[in-house]
């Protein structure tokens, strides 16, 4: 088949990928994603569940656990001893290792689901009907629809396009954006910067619009020949994970020294057996190191990022929850995030007299009462003619920008539509929309001639007109009738509605559309309420107990910002509000200065978007941005949190963000947020049960070796190597993993945001883990000798302190469900996951004791009620020095 369309017109393309204006059907796409294979760059390839098990043992100890397990199966061959217990250390091996590649599977399938739900969609015509398809689905032939803010799906030939440019230099290092032009045939030796009427995979549409035919996809693409196998999946660590693994290796040094003294002591001093206190000592040290912290920390992360898909926010980067948590300012914009974005015009003015507008919603019911004059006439025509959106008055939908649906909807109420009006004056040329212009324009024909309408922002527009049209005729513009619309226009802002203004120019000819916009003739204003989301109220409210500072930062009128913020809270009535103008004429400093009191932000460009968020940066903030245009990439980039718009946003800001929100609504920002603080603080109570339990059984191992240097009739190992290794596996891990996946604590929003740069283990919890590792090594010596004392037998002894620890560090877990609330202010059994974990230890050690099989490999002895009730009375003591420490910790 043939590679290369630019050499041919747009229609001879269309017609050599067998394609035409209303794309392919279903059946043919279907036929030719078989054919063709799916739209993506192929990746770095994964790693196989094989390699994953055998990357389990890449750790030292745990290879230095599997030669001594090697050593014993030989020693217990040559002395005729068994290998049993060789046996089972391996089984245990083998098992941590099943665990940890199901745990790596498990958050690597979840990070997946991620990407690709936050994975560019195109759009696409096939049968005719535009709508939108996973990029990845797109096959040769297909009709893409290209807009400012796209990426570029695949490799296309234009077959229209209107001041299209796209910004090349992924491809070609180019950095101004290339103009392009479906029109041009090009010659077939041309190079890849000068083929004007082609698109590129993975470049980015900047401005206008165009439509194409996909000509080749995924690796056949000029992007997926350079980059033959880019790895599209980088691992990213977060700083979390980092400081964690720094952290684990730190306490890992220590226990191996710990463990390195236990062997000294026990060869040396207390001649024990070399092999038996080799194999305990390397034991421990497997039990003891936290080698699984960051596994365990990963997987809580990608299972609270899924929490989060349900409460609409996409996370695209692991990193990003931990920063929500410390998030202390959220910036919005306002349209459709902080309000419905469901308008409709209820007021008009003409430049002489104001008419309300009647009905609501996406409906043509409804209208002005009196004559439609010729002004309003050229003020209604206008605002449908400029503008992209389409009203579908049978299904009550507006497919567009709703801003510009809820003037044509205004159009077909007043009996103009803007089909028949587009009819009578066809579009030959246009001025798109853009955020920081805040204007709109567009050319007709009309009467022989041509004309051109601009709406947008009324101060913008006012200082673009000459003349105003009033009694039927275009006249002067004066100070008084500048006076009047500024009022009209303040008198709707006061009221929270957002105004839009239309003007028009008669021209000759049309030359320089981006030129024209100057010596307007003014028409009118059009006013329209935007309802704020109900949810959003709520939402700043918490906001605020939570030590969270909301800014509003919108394209719109400072009047009718300052209405809406007050209406949900996030400004006081006399609160401030400065404007983009404002802002261009302040210095770093000033502005710096005053973002600390102001909230409401208006008439802000992109530009001062990015200003802002390093104004609030500079003040020691942990800032997140909206975002939804194509321009808005640099300060979502900026922001700590960069939030781009699900519905409503570019590619290119979805891509330049941390999170997308499925709704575009605010309220979900701040549900992130407390995701985000719970996520942390989850992660907070594992570390610090993992750690005390690890620490505890190593005092446990260390006091007793010690108190036998001194007292020799006593016995020396309070736990044997399997029971260390199988409390590693069972009691350690499982409830560990489910007080990751605690419910969020009632008062997780009436906390201060977290200090990011805050130790991980900071004072509190380095008090809390002392408390209990010591309760835990108090209760488990207890039992040790007491057994010892009540039976005589050694066996027995460690069974009482293999029980004791096993419940301690059981019943410890609940104590750790909360760091700052004592568990019995909460519900006890409120965390299922815990309660089933628990249980599952709770039959294990049941099993290991009182199944007499089991008794020879787990070395233990059968425990009458009585002697299990002492080892359960002395495993209250770690929960109970848990409970302590909230008391003590609470004033840190
Ligand atoms: P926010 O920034 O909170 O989303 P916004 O929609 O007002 O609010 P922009 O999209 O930057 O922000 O728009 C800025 C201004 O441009 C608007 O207040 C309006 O006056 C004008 N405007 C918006 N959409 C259009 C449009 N389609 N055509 C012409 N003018 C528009």
């Amino acid at each position: 088949m043939r590679e290369t369309f630019y050499d041919l017109s747009a229609p001879e393309a269309l017609k050599e990928l067998a394609s035409g204006e209303n794309g392919l059907d279903a059946g043919e796409a279907a036929k030719r994603l078989g054919e063709h294979g799916e739209n993506k760059l192929e990746g770095a390839k994964e790693a196989s569940l094989l390699e994953m098990f055998f990357l389990q043992f890449k750790d030292f100890l745990v290879i230095i656990l599997i030669i001594a397990a090697l050593i014993s199966v030989v020693l217990g061959l040559v002395n005729d001893e068994g290998i049993l217990d060789g046996v089972i250390i391996f089984a245990i091996v083998i098992i941590n290792a099943v665990l940890g590649v199901y745990q790596e599977y498990k958050a690597g399938a979840a990070l997946k689901a991620l990407k690709e739900m936050s994975a560019p969609k195109a759009k696409v015509i096939r049968n005719g009907a535009t709508g939108k398809i996973p990029s990845n689905e797109l096959v040769p032939g297909d009709i893409v629809i290209l807009e400012a803010g796209d990426y570029v799906p695949a490799d296309v030939r234009l077959i229209s396009s209107t001041n299209l440019k796209i910004d090349e230099s992924a491809l070609t290092g180019e950095s101004v954006p290339a103009e392009k032009f479906y029109d041009a045939v090009l010659a077939h030796d041309a190079g890849l910067g000068d083929r004007i009427n082609s698109g590129y995979m993975g470049t980015i549409v900047t401005y206008g619009r165009g439509s194409a035919v996909v000509g080749s996809t995924g690796m056949k693409t000029e992007m997926g020949k350079i980059a033959k196998a880019i790895s599209e999946t980088e691992d990213e660590t977060t700083p979390l994970q980092k400081l964690l693994d720094a952290f684990g290796k730190m306490l890992g040094i220590a226990c191996i020294i710990v463990c390195v003294v236990i062997f000294i002591i026990g060869l040396f001093l207390l001649k024990m057996d070399t092999f038996e206190i080799f194999m305990s000592s390397v034991a421990l040290a497997v039990a003891a190191i936290p080698e699984g912290l960051t596994i365990v920390v990963t997987v809580i992360l990608a299972i609270g990022v899924q929490k989060m898909v349900k409460r609409n926010a996409i996370i695209k980067k692991l990193s990003a929850v931990e920063t929500l948590g410390s998030t202390t300012v959220i910036c919005s914009d306002k349209t459709g995030t902080l309000t419905q974005n469901k308008m409709t015009v209820v007021k008009i003015y003409d430049n002489e007299t104001s008419y309300p507008v009647t009905g609501t919603g996406y409906s043509a019911e409804g209208g002005i009462s009196g004559e439609i004059n010729q002004n309003l006439r050229l003020l209604i025509e206008g605002a449908a003619l400029c503008n992209d959106a389409v009203f579908l008055p049978a299904e009550k939908k507006i497919i567009g920008d709703p801003t510009e649906g809820a003037l044509v909807v205004l159009a077909e109420k007043l009996g103009m539509g803007k089909d028949e009006l587009n009819k009578n004056y066809p579009r030959e040329a246009e001025f798109p929309f853009d955020s920081a212009r805040k204007l709109m324009s567009t050319f007709h024909r009309k009467d022989g001639k041509f004309i051109m309408y601009t709406k947008g922002a009324p101060d913008e527009l006012i200082a673009k007109s000459a003349r105003v049209f009033k009694n039927s005729a275009p006249q002067e513009m004066t100070e008084a009738d500048r006076a009047k619309i500024l009022a009209d226009n303040d008198d709707c802002a006061k009221n929270a509605l957002r105004v839009l203004a239309v003007a028009y120019k008669e021209l000759d000819e049309i030359t320089n559309p981006s030129e024209q916009e100057h010596d307007l003739v003014f028409l009118g204003l059009l006013c329209m309420i935007d309802p704020p989301r109900e949810e959003v109220k709520a939402a700043v409210a918490t906001c605020r107990s939570a030590g969270i500072d909301v800014k509003m930062i919108t394209g719109d009128h400072g009047v009718t910002a300052r209405a809406i913020a007050i209406d949900l809270g996030i400004s006081a009535p006399g609160g401030n509000v400065i404007t983009g103008r404002e802002i261009t004429e302040m210095d770093d400093a000033r502005l710096a200065e005053e973002v600390k009191s102001t909230n409401v932000f208006a008439r802000v460009s992109p530009e001062h978007k990015v200003r802002l968020v390093s104004a609030i940066r500079e003040n020691k903030n942990i800032c997140a941005m909206t975002g939804d245009g194509v321009n808005d990439a640099p300060s979502l980039k900026k922001a700590d949190i960069g939030v781009a718009m699900g519905i409503t946003g570019t590619d290119v800001s979805k891509e330049a963000a941390d999170m997308i929100l499925t709704d575009d609504n605010f309220a979900s920002i701040v549900s992130a947020v407390e995701e985000g603080r719970t996520i942390y603080s989850n992660i907070r109570k594992v570390i610090g049960y993992l750690i005390s339990c690890n620490i505890g059984e190593i005092l446990v191992i260390f006091f007793a070796m010690i108190i036998n240097v001194f007292f020799r009739h006593l016995p020396k190992l309070p736990l044997m190597t399997v029971q260390l290794l199988s409390i590693n596996l069972i009691t350690d891990a499982f409830p560990a993993f489910a007080l990751g996946m605690e419910e969020k604590e009632s008062d997780v929003m009436n906390q201060k945001p977290r200090d990011p740069n805050a130790d991980l283990v900071d004072k509190k919890m380095a008090a809390a883990i002392i408390f209990q590792s010591i309760g835990l090594a108090i209760g488990c010596l207890a039992s040790f000798f007491i057994g010892f004392a009540l039976t005589g037998d050694e066996e027995t002894a460690t069974t009482f302190c293999f029980v004791t620890i096993v419940l301690g560090e059981l019943l410890r877990a609940y104590s750790a469900r909360s760091e700052n609330v004592s568990i019995f202010k909460m519900k006890f059994f409120g965390n299922a996951f815990l309660n089933r974990s628990v249980l599952a230890s709770i039959l294990f050690l049941a099993a290991s004791v009182y199944i007499p099989a089991l008794n020879p490999i787990f070395k233990t002895r059968f425990m009458p009620v009585n002697y299990l009730l002492i080892a359960l009375v002395f495993s209250l003591i770690p929960f109970f020095a848990g409970e302590l420490s909230k008391k003590y910790t609470k004033t840190l």
